[in-house]
């Protein structure tokens, strides 16, 4: 056959460059199967435009389908489409001149590139990325046109081919791969074929069939509009992209035409583990055609724990990875996701707070991460950030506020300062003083609070996060009080008077205070500040390292009828006679207790404070 054959030569100016983009594209070799998938589908699309349009074809009633057939003993694989099918002329024009000086051009532009390994799919190869895997490529054709002659051609990978004749007496086009050795060992087999059909076509809209069988599934949801899709579709279609998965918290539906387009479903997972924000799970798509499930570069960090699918119709994908964040039009399509993210969690906060509620502890890790990576998603989705607060004597049951919620219903009584907790069990005393006091309380027990507390001071400067044991608050104290007992200032001179000398430690403040309950006999307040470096010191796992600093306040209750008793006065005997030593001692055990019950001790001062304790309390047993 191949005598009647023309000779042609391949449009291109630089030789061996087919030898350079076998070796080069390695590692990705299976692309091949991808680009003679989407060029056969392609032809069926364009086939099927036509028929719209053109009356003489709309009696065709064809089923379009691609199909792939794999042949061991010759070493072929063969793809097989009923779509619009090649004249000579377009066989000369198309595969043999300008798809080639699209690589050409590729190549050189890339091939200086270090990272060039680090190249993401599409690129524009087409069919000439077959080479990479065989050592001859035939093309059987017939065009859709009604007096097409068929036209088969043929080419080793070297820049020349021939052309002539072909066999084909259907419209469509048979692309013929000569497997070579390794090929043929690594892709002539059924299971191996139908995965990766499955992995890049999944969502073709064509069936497309390996041994008679269609092997996709087809629906391609995010096509859909959104208002035709209905929850179940949803739900279901997270199913089947993620099998193994809970349902999804919620979803978002994206469909834009301009200024880009971009089309997808994200979904919001639940997070298992805090943190987890590495992976990424979003599958990247063009025109239907899988790309990469590695899509950190395309979409923000922060985002690549949602899931779903982005089809990006027009993504550079041809170009390195490190290059492709630096694009401004994946900047922009990054910016678009990331304002959709903002409008959705918006929407859900105020349209349908109940749910969100719920899910919130799901999806706050995410956000906090995310306002503290991008600003501009701070910017917009503030109003929906909310916070765990306790608002009830029993601390394990939560309301959920946001900021504003926050300061509003406790305006009057904390001058802009929002009061947290990080720890129920040692921080339980000083939550349950504001309580009383009609304040609420945040409870912040992630890693991540301490820095997006700083993080939302630091952004608003309108308020500030006080732990609730940092400092206490005005409206602990009873005011009153101090005016109407008439003794009440001399037995706040007593005790604090007893403590200074018990502790005998300047840089302990000592403060004695008619507190609004009387549960509480003594605590201690320390600087916020030193709050933010013990808990960032926990965070990287040095714990043990702080306990407390030197300069603290001690504040004791003159509520508490254990402090009254130290502060009634002792029988006077003489004008300058000391302290009575059985207080002192009392009050030395009462400091240590403060600091045991709120976990400010290191291990040997813990050892060290309960022996001490246990003998005071063994001496007085004596007596
Ligand atoms: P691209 O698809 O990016 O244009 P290709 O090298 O894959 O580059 O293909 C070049 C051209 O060859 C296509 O644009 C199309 O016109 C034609 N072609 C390739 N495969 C087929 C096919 N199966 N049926 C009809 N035309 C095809």
């Amino acid at each position: 056959m191949e005598t009647q054959l023309q000779k042609g030569k391949i449009g291109i100016h630089t030789e061996n460059i087919l030898p350079i983009i076998k070796k080069w594209l390695y590692s990705e070799k299976e692309i091949f199967i991808r680009e003679l998938i989407s060029n056969a589908f392609d032809a069926i699309e364009k086939l099927k435009r036509i028929m719209l349009t053109e009356d003489i074809y709309q009696s065709d009633k064809t089923d379009f389908y691609i199909e792939i057939k794999f042949n061991k003993e010759k070493g072929t694989l063969h793809f097989i489409d009923n779509g619009i099918g090649m004249t000579k002329e377009e066989v000369e024009k198309y595969i043999a001149q300008i798809a080639f000086s699209g690589a050409k051009e590729f190549a050189q532009k890339y091939l200086k590139d270090e990272k060039s390994a680090d190249i993401i799919g599409h690129f524009g190869l087409g069919f000439y990325s077959s080479f990479m895997v065989a050592d001859k490529v035939e093309i059987q054709t017939r065009s859709y046109l009604p007096d097409a002659e068929s036209v088969y051609w043929v080419s080793d990978g070297s820049d020349e081919y021939y052309i002539g004749k072909g066999e084909r007496t259907d419209r469509g086009t048979e692309i013929i791969l000569h497997l070579n050795e390794e090929a043929r060992n690594e892709f002539l087999d059924k299971i191996t074929l139908q995965n990766l059909i499955r992995k890049y076509c999944d969502f073709l809209s064509i069936p497309i069939k390996l041994e008679g069988l269609q092997m996709n599934y087809q629906k391609p949801l995010w096509l859909k509009k959104p208002n035709e899709v209905t929850k179940e579709e949803y739900i279901s279609f997270y199913k089947y992209l993620y099998p193994f998965d809970d349902e999804p918290l919620f979803y978002i539906h994206l469909n834009t035409d301009y200024p880009f387009r971009l089309q997808g479903i994200l979904y919001f997972p639940r997070i298992k583990h805090e943190m987890d924000l590495n992976q990424s799970y979003v599958k990247i798509f063009c025109k239907q055609i899988f790309v990469t499930d590695e899509a950190q570069e395309i979409i923000p960090k922060f985002l690549t724990a949602l899931k779903g699918v982005l089809d990006l119709p027009e993504l550079p994908l041809n170009v390195s990875r490190s290059y492709i964040q630096q694009d401004p039009e994946v900047k922009k399509i990054a910016s678009h996701i990331v304002k959709k993210i903002a409008d959705k969690l918006n929407e859900e906060c105020k349209n349908n707070r109940q749910y969100y509620e719920k899910i919130w502890k799901d999806i706050a890790p995410f956000v906090k991460y995310g306002m503290m990576e991008d600003p501009k998603f701070y910017e917009n989705a503030k109003d929906a950030l909310l916070f765990e607060t306790i608002t009830e004597e029993n601390l394990d049951k939560r309301t959920f506020k946001t900021i504003q919620e926050y300061l509003e219903y406790n305006k009057s009584k904390t001058d802009n300062k929002i009061y947290y907790a990080t720890d129920l069990k040692t921080q339980g005393p000083a939550i349950r003083l504001l309580l009383k006091q009609g304040i609420e309380v945040i409870y912040l027990d992630k890693l991540i609070d301490a820095h997006f507390s700083s993080f939302l001071e630091m952004q608003e400067q309108s308020f500030q996060f006080v732990r609730v044991d940092a400092e206490i608050s005005d409206h602990a104290i009873e005011q009153d009080s101090k005016i109407i007992d008439s003794d009440a200032k001399t037995i706040k001179d007593r005790v604090e008077d007893i403590f200074r000398k018990a502790l005998n430690n300047t840089k302990i403040i000592v403060r004695a205070e008619n507190l609004k309950t009387d549960e509480i006999p003594a605590m201690i307040l320390l600087p916020e500040t030193h709050r933010r470096v013990s808990e960032l010191a926990i965070l990287y796992g040095e714990k043990d390292k702080f306990t407390i600093p030197e300069h603290h306040t001690l504040l004791l209750n003159l509520k508490n009828p254990l402090i009254q008793k130290l502060g009634k006065p002792d029988i006077v005997i003489s004008e300058n006679q000391e302290v009575n030593p059985e207080k002192l001692e009392l009050a030395k055990q009462i400091y240590k207790l403060a600091r045991i019950s709120q976990a400010l001790v290191s291990p040997e001062e813990m050892q060290q404070y309960a022996k001490e304790i246990f003998e005071y309390l063994n001496k007085y047993l004596i007596k």
